[in-house]
């Protein structure tokens, strides 16, 4: 059985993410979507928000599962039985730091790095762009489901 994680921090979700995981879930077996607890970044939705929302947004595919990882995500891949990592690539902005971090997780957890590329509609497309429109009260329609639109409309009422 081919398992793979997708990490990220997911906050919040994107149409952008949604669509590499409907493409992985139909490469592996299972795709396990991790949700990044860094204490290193404060995020603006909870871990426990951010994992409600992947979960609302995934429930038709069978094969993926949410979760959520603390410390080496190589640790969090073994204890998944995963063998690879799935990452998303935009722009030649991502490469370095995508290369970069491909090569450690090769070498202390023995893990290969798969990238899918994104889709031309969502390439230009990111969390913080969505944080940011959505703070200043622009329309982010298109960019994040609705649920997820709903919840950025909460977030920056107060
Ligand atoms: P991280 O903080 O780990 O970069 P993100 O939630 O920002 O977490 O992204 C998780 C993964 O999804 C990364 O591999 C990123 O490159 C990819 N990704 C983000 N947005 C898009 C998009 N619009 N199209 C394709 N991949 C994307």
């Amino acid at each position: 059985m081919k398992i793979a994680v997708y990490p990220g921090s997911f906050d919040p979700v994107t149409n952008g993410h949604l669509d590499i995981i409907e493409r992985g879930a139909q490469l592996f077996d299972k795709l396990v979507v991790a949700v990044a607890k860094n204490p290193g970044k404060e995020p603006l939705f909870t871990l426990e928000e951010r994992i409600l929302m992947l979960e609302k947004s995934l429930s038709h595919l069978s094969n993926v599962e949410v979760s959520y990882f603390r410390g080496l995500l190589v640790d969090f891949a073994r204890a998944e039985q995963a063998s690879v990592i799935l990452r998303g690539l935009r722009a030649m902005s991502d490469f370095e730091y995508e290369f970069q971090m491909a090569s450690v997780n090769r070498k202390i957890g023995d893990i290969e790095t798969v990238f899918m590329m994104t889709a031309n509609e969502y390439a230009y497309l990111s969390s913080s762009a969505v944080k940011e429109v959505a703070s200043l009260g622009g329309c982010v329609k298109g960019f994040v489901p609705r649920h997820v639109l709903e919840m950025l409309i909460k977030k920056y009422k107060r």
